[in-house]
């Protein structure tokens, strides 16, 4: 098949191997100038493990099996990346009972190696933490996300695919057998393709109503988490990612590590209504407060507004969390395209998996 993926962030790349692995014919078409300058290059680049998510849903599914599929492609495709693990700590007792619970869920969920740890032994791990015990999760690790997004599109265009950038798709229509797909920017005109994936993050929504013949009623809320980083001036104190437990809307404010060894913390939940990408520097005051929870030693002045990346989230703050959406034929009744909604962590982790389960779909 002619397959057209609407986006060039980690997922729609992973998409885009898959469908040239699987032998179609692929094209990408990336609205701005770049790979991956949506969600995908605003994110912690942590390998997660998968403890979080609900047992068979398909972030739990496909953030376990994507990670190891994507430690498997770090090491094949010279990706930089470290396996650090992670601990996630507990500071009082109700903190220790909501990590038990992480711990039954990570197992459940085919996590290796999960372990709970009393304060000692985690002090012994990381000198400077303070906890009453901690889930230490060693499978879970860090990776230079550009160096893979690159690695992504080098094998999509070794196996014939070819990404259009500054090409936004305006709106497309079916007129059998193909879709007809009308593109904007530097080559604007109508090309057709026999399937589509929308993998367009924060722009996946208002693309879906503009396909003729979407019900409306299908298309997911979009509500924006904002989540803001803050860098540290100083030398790092922590060799494993350390986290809280989680808050509503993500997974707490925590210590994530670069490649260099370099520490910085986030991120926050910020809930907004417009896309916006500016930190207020206002929010060091939480952060020293939640982090000193963890980290007694955090010095005064030591935190610098960093970066921000914004959650294309389906549901708003207080709402029960949900899934990723991957809606296909089954859901909105058009053949042969599929529409990725709500693709937020552990959206990096899970691409390998997810992109192989979109691929497979198209061929049911
Ligand atoms: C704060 C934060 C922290 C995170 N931390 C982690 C983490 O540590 N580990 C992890 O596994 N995941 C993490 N994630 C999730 C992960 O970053 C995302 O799931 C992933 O990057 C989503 O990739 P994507 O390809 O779906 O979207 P994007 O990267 O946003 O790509 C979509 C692309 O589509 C393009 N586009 C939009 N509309 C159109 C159109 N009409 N025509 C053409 N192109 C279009 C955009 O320009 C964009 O390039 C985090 C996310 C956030 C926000």
């Amino acid at each position: 098949m002619q397959v057209l993926v609407v986006g060039a962030g980690v997922v729609g790349l992973a998409i885009a191997r898959a469908a040239c692995l699987r032998g179609h014919e692929v094209v990408v078409a990336e609205a701005t100038g770049g790979i991956g300058n949506g969600v995908s290059s605003r994110n912690s680049e942590v390998i997660h493990a998968g403890i979080y998510y609900p047992t068979g849903s398909l972030r739990a599914r496909h953030c376990t099996r994507g990670r190891r599929m994507l430690y498997q492609f770090c090491a094949s495709h010279a990706v930089a990346h470290k396996k650090c693990g992670k601990l996630i700590v507990a500071t009082d007792a109700a903190e220790l009972a909501k990590v038990e619970t992480l711990l039954t869920q990570g197992k459940a969920n085919g996590v290796e190696d999960l372990e709970m740890i009393g304060g000692n032994a985690a002090r012994a791990l990381e000198a400077e933490l303070s906890c009453i015990g901690a889930l230490s999760s060693p499978e879970s690790g860090i990776i230079d996300s550009h160096a893979y997004m690159l690695a992504l599109w080098g094998e999509l265009e070794d196996r014939g695919g070819a990404i259009a950038f500054e090409t936004p798709v305006q709106r497309m229509s079916f007129a059998a057998p193909h879709w007809q797909v009308e593109f904007g920017g530097r080559d604007a005109g109508t090309v057709t393709f026999d399937a589509v994936i929308v993998s367009a993050g924060l722009g996946a929504q208002p693309l879906a109503r503009r396909i003729e013949g979407y019900p409306p009623g299908k298309v997911p809320p979009l509500v924006l988490a904002k989540g803001n980083y803050f860098g540290f001036a100083g030398k790092a104190a922590f060799a494993r990612l350390i986290y809280p437990t989680p808050v509503d809307g993500g997974l707490g404010v925590h210590v994530t590590l670069d490649l260099a060894g370099r520490m910085r913390f986030g991120p926050d939940v910020e809930w907004i209504d417009h896309e916006s990408y500016s930190v207020d520097p206002r929010r060091a005051e939480m952060f020293y407060e939640r982090i000193r929870a963890y980290w007694p030693g955090l010095p005064d002045g030591s935190l610098v507004p960093d970066y921000c990346g914004i959650r294309p989230k389906l549901t708003g703050p207080g709402e029960k969390p949900v899934d990723f959406m991957v809606a296909g034929p089954a859901s909105h009744g058009l053949p042969r395209v599929v529409c990725l909604f709500g693709i937020e962590s552990p959206g990096l982790t899970a691409s390998l998996s997810l992109a192989e389960e979109v691929i497979d779909s198209l061929a049911a």
